[in-house]
């Protein structure tokens, strides 16, 4: 099935809400391309591999034991995890929005909101199906329609898919999302056709889509997958789009065949308009590697591809809680010119509260940076990526 994609507007301005157009021109407009609003109401009980049931009662317990094993201190990872269970528990989508705005007083703050559908990918019940979400993602927009951009999450193996592609895109509803998400571990591959047909309508369209890329830090339950359909890689014979079946020996095995950066270079070579962020610029076990040297990391994977296709960004979401690394993206951008025109900024609210306090790790990455590139990765870049 092809998707209706006359009810679709060429323009990304027509997908803007009239209260964000002004803040566009804004000299003090701060975009933050990557943050999540979703609760434990939107994932199956199966999220983080943990096998009891998500309700109210487990994870308040969770929380207050998590708590007392460090007693006092709150600055440690316990307590961070914990902090990030009461987000995940007790916030509605429009508090953590709340939030994540009340942090940015100081800026007009823009944020992109991705979406997950972890319904198909990870086993377990859900209180609110996948359609639902769409339906509360909506609500979070209208009510902070100057600062929210929705990110469509769309999963090859929703049976809904195209519709509900259609339905949230079209100017005939007034749903009017604004991107794409992708998130391949869940166990899909980036080229799978039901996926080429809607980026074809995104490369059509202007729509952005941000893939993660890192670790499986969320993956599918599945360890087995039959006949998986799209362009992978096999070592030592290159890429072929013969479905192809994966058995899971370890965590790292959902990274590698699903999440490499390699996969989205079939997809970038038959939709060469095609604007894509690839999340978190390869994640932190990638850019422990790259400090240290070594030369064939997904780092420089995606490097040479930013030479490659001219529409690809990354965002440093999540990884920007290493202060290390965030020095040696700092040189990096202060060297290499294309490099400082396609990384964008992007936070990972609130998953990455499990690393500290946001304010402090925001703060020190903004100061680290600077007001030059920060401009560029917080305002001209993202610019470019979602509205060019
Ligand atoms: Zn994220």
């Amino acid at each position: 099935m092809s998707i209706h994609s006359k009810l679709i507007s060429d323009n990304p301005q027509d997908r803007i809400p009239s209260e964000m157009k002004a803040a566009l021109e804004r000299s003090d407009l701060f975009i933050d391309v990557h943050a999540h609003v979703f609760n434990y109401e939107d994932v199956p009980d199966g999220f983080l591999g943990i096998r009891l049931p998500f309700n109210q009662r487990f994870l308040y317990l969770t929380e207050r034991v998590l708590h007392r094993i460090i007693g006092s201190s709150d600055r440690d990872f316990f307590s961070s995890l914990a902090y990030f269970v009461q987000f995940f528990r007790k916030r509605s989508s429009i508090e953590t929005a709340e939030k994540l705005t009340g942090y940015h007083k100081d800026v007009h703050l823009l944020f992109c909101a991705l979406m997950m559908d972890m319904e198909r990918g990870i086993k377990g019940k859900i209180i609110d199906p996948y359609s639902q979400q769409i339906e509360k993602m909506k609500a979070v927009r209208d009510k902070f329609p100057e600062a929210v951009l929705p990110f469509f999450a769309a999963d090859p193996n929703n049976p809904a898919l195209h519709e509900d592609f259609e339905r949230s895109f079209s100017t005939a509803g007034d749903y009017r999302f604004f991107g794409v998400k992708i998130y391949p571990s869940l166990g899909y591959l980036p080229s799978n056709p039901r996926l080429m047909d809607i980026f074809r309508v995104c490369g059509e369209k202007k729509i952005p889509v941000t893939a993660h890329c890192s670790g499986a830090t969320v993956h599918a339950s599945a360890r087995t997958f039959r006949n998986i359909e799209g362009w992978h890689y096999t070592e030592g014979e290159g890429f072929s789009n013969r479905p192809v079946n994966l058995n899971i020996k370890k965590r790292s095995d959902y990274a590698v065949f699903f999440n490499h950066p390699r996969n989205w270079e079939p997809v970038l070579d038959a939709i060469p308009g095609l604007k894509l962020n690839l999340a978190h610029f390869g994640g932190e076990g990638e850019w422990a590697k790259h400090i240290q040297g070594n030369k064939d990391t997904w780092v420089s994977y995606i490097l040479s591809l930013l030479e490659n296709y001219p529409n690809l960004y990354t965002d440093f979401s999540y990884t920007l809680h290493n202060g290390q690394y965030n020095e040696v993206l700092k040189t990096m951008l202060e060297q290499h010119e294309l490099l400082s025109g396609r990384v964008l900024y992007g936070s990972d609210y609130y998953m990455v509260v499990r690393e500290g306090h946001f304010r402090s790790l925001k703060a020190g990455f903004i100061s680290l940076m600077g007001a030059d590139l920060m401009k560029k990765i917080a305002q001209e870049n993202p610019k470019r990526f979602l509205l060019g």
